[in-house]
């Protein structure tokens, strides 16, 4: 298969790259490089049946014949999206639709990343692919929510009334390698604040609630959702729920690191809850997590120290040549 990614660049973008070229198909990688980074690619510059291609998917663009498009493109960390608020608003609008006409224009297989943000603050625990959601349609986390929900709506109109096969996986948070070291999420946040010995910081009281899933088991979810014939929306994460307090402790458990645990305002419309019901995913696709939140922050531990390394190196050329150093995405 001749196969498009947008996102490619990214977290999620670059291992759903590696999983399918491993699978020995032809990527075509698409990203404007807005929070991804051309690191996570490095890898593949000698590899023949991988193409970058530097665009904003929100423009359209002809990739020629493709078999499949997975639709990876959105800022994603809370601290990104509220920077790139009305990008965040396009992409899961216009970038969401080229990719949706170019998979009519080839009859090409559609998978869709959406969230589960499109719970929003949700008042059903945990959650079922049925519920609705509890979404500020206005508040700060507005631009990504309703982005997400939107182009859920568009995927599921190009499939009724265009006939475009798709599908959709709501994600829950995923951590591990290529994960931007300064992105703002919590797992990121902690990972680099525990190895510089930096103080952890906690918004609220910690009582908060997320469920994390490493990120080869979010690709193997995904992975078989793309080759079923289910187009309705399925949960891919871990079901195991952590407070935010106690995903701290296993950071510092982990890392061996001393650091403190301080307490910062929690954000605006910060959700008090989170945990995927996963029977769908279990039903339909035999899919399962298998990497539990200790082992999958030990196994990220050596890709955030060799970015805090990194950091470091590049933070003292810069300071030798007087350029003042504003923090670096990879
Ligand atoms: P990421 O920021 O690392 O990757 C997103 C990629 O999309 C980046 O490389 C970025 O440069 C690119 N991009 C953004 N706008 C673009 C545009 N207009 N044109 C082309 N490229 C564009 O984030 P991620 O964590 O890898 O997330 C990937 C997808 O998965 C996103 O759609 C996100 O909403 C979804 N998701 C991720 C998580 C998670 O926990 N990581 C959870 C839920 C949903
Ligand atoms: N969080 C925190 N400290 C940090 C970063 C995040 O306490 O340094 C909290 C954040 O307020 C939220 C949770 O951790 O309750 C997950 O945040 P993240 O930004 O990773 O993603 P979200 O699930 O909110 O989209």
């Amino acid at each position: 298969m001749r196969v498009l990614i947008a996102g490619a660049a990214g977290f999620l973008g670059s291992h759903l790259t590696d999983a399918i070229l491993n699978e020995g198909h032809e990527v075509i990688g698409v990203d404007n490089l807005c929070t991804g980074s051309l690191e996570n690619l490095k890898h593949l510059k000698a590899e023949p049946r991988f193409e970058f291609c530097e665009h904003d998917i929100c423009t359209s663009f002809d990739p020629k014949h493709v078999d499949y498009v997975f639709n990876f493109a959105s800022p994603a960390s809370p601290a990104d999206y509220m920077r790139l608020g009305i990008e965040t608003l396009m992409v899961g609008s216009a970038g969401t639709r080229h990719l949706l006409e170019t998979a009519k224009k080839y009859g090409a297989k559609f998978l869709h990343a959406s969230t589960s943000e499109c719970y929003g603050d949700p008042d059903q625990h945990p959650q079922t692919e049925e519920y609705w959601g509890h979404v500020n349609p206005i508040g700060p986390r507005s631009v990504y929510d309703e982005s997400k929900r939107f182009s859920e709506a568009l995927v599921t109109a190009y499939r009724r009334y265009e006939q475009v096969d798709a599908r959709l996986v709501r994600i829950f948070n995923t951590y591990g390698p290529r994960l931007q070291l300064n992105d703002g999420r919590v797992i990121s946040n902690f990972l680099s604040q525990a190895l510089r010995g930096d103080d952890l910081t906690i918004y609220g009281d910690g009582s908060q609630t997320r469920s994390f899933c490493y990120v080869s088991d979010e690709i193997e979810g995904i992975l078989q959702l793309s080759r079923s014939d289910e187009h309705t929306p399925v949960n891919i994460g871990n079901p195991t729920e952590w407070t935010i307090l106690e995903c701290a402790k296993a950071v510092l458990g982990v890392t061996g690191s001393k650091s403190k645990i301080v307490l910062r305002p929690l954000p605006q419309d910060d959700p008090s809850q989170r945990q995927p019901d996963i029977s769908k995913a279990k039903r339909l696709l035999n899919w399962e997590p298998k990497i539990d939140l200790e082992t999958g922050l030990k196994l990220s531990l050596g890709y955030f120290r060799s970015c805090i390394e990194a950091a470091g190196k590049s933070h003292q050329e810069h300071s030798q040549i007087g350029i003042v150093y504003m923090g670096i995405r990879s």
